[in-house]
């Protein structure tokens, strides 16, 4: 099948580490330019001026938004104005109507519209999820715990209004939630731990109420030193199940679970199997749209109590 031009916006460090290389890879696509005030990517002709390149680039119908979530939604208007079809990073914005609004215009424009969650195709998230569909949950323990100085060094935008704090990570486990529960949860409660210099949380505690009872919690934790977690236990009545490394290994009942598919191939990564979709969804005129995890990121920010804790410095 022929590969289809593709243009990056924002071009930091998930575009870097996780985009170009893809793309690089990808036999669906080919990365015609990107777009960003000061990075580039050697080889890719580059713009700094959006519309410059919308205007200039009408070969390029893919634009794919590696921004960071507030001045995302400018951007991505404009590319479904220009009649592109757009991929966006998570969270797929900075809020739930900005995320609906650009859904609907990409309705109105026929491009399709892609809010992208990343874990929700680490390696082993499909096979947790099956393991789940005919099991009782009886609780259900997210500990998402990384250190933010190593993990996002540099990244002021995360402790600004609208960038998350630590749902930024936080939300990747959230998207995992939403894909493997047989039955959706709602926030119960939540607390907020704020930095008395910072306008987003640090680390928060979240408690979901789910339809059978089950106990379920969420910690997420910026301020983690040494061992960093990324995993969701559950327990039910036929066994333990662990979803750890972010969804990229599986134990049940302490049995890791085996890491290739069926013919014995290595299980795809999450940005390879991101982009597939994007080129199914392109061909196919499709949508994907589930604001379920930014939805329960909405909620905590509804619903929380907040401490002010001490000030936050890199
Ligand atoms: P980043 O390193 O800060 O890169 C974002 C880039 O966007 C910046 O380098 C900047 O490039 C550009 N930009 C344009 N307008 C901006 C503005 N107003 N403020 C700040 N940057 C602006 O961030 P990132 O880690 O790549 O994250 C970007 C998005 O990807 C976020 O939504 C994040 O949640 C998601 N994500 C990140 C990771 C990760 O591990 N880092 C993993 C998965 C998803 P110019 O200065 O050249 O314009």
């Amino acid at each position: 099948m022929m590969s289809m031009k593709i243009a990056l916006v924002g071009i930091g460090e998930i575009a870097r580490n996780q985009h170009v290389p893809t793309l690089n890879a990808s036999s669906d696509w080919d990365l015609a330019a990107t777009c960003s005030r000061q990075g580039t990517v050697d080889g890719v002709e580059s713009f700094s001026n959006f519309s410059q390149m919308l205007d200039t680039r009408s070969d390029i119908t893919t634009i794919s938004f590696c921004l960071p979530p507030v001045p995302r939604f400018a951007y991505a208007a404009q590319a479904i104005r220009a009649g592109r079809h757009v991929m966006l990073e998570k969270p797929p914005g900075a809020t739930l109507s900005e995320c609906q609004t650009l859904q609907a215009m990409a309705r109105d424009a026929g491009v399709s519209i892609y809010a992208t969650w990343h874990s929700r195709e680490a390696a082993q998230v499909d096979a947790a999820k099956a393991w789940l569909t005919d099991k009782k949950i009886n609780r259900l323990t997210i500990t998402w715990k990384e250190d933010v100085r190593r993990w996002h060094p540099g990244q002021t935008w995360i402790w600004k209004a609208g960038g998350l704090g630590v749902f930024d990570p936080g939300i990747n486990a959230l998207s995992i939630l939403t894909k493997i529960l047989p039955d959706p949860v709602h926030l119960s409660s939540a607390e907020l731990f704020v930095p008395e210099n910072c306008e987003t949380p640090i680390a928060a505690d979240l408690t979901f109420a789910h339809p059978g009872g089950a106990e379920m919690t969420a910690n997420f934790d910026f301020r983690q030193e040494g061992e960093q977690i990324w995993s969701i236990d559950i327990e039910t009545d036929a066994g333990r199940l662990v979803l750890s490394e972010g969804g990229a290994k599986l134990s049940i009942d302490g049995v890791a679970q085996a890491e290739v598919d069926k013919a014995g191939n290595p299980l795809i990564g999450e940005y390879p199997r991101l982009y597939a979709k994007m080129a199914d969804l392109v061909r196919s005129g499709g949508v994907d749209m589930d604001l379920s995890p930014i939805a329960h990121v909405a909620d905590a920010f509804l619903l929380a109590r907040r401490k002010t804790v001490e000030p936050f410095y890199e």
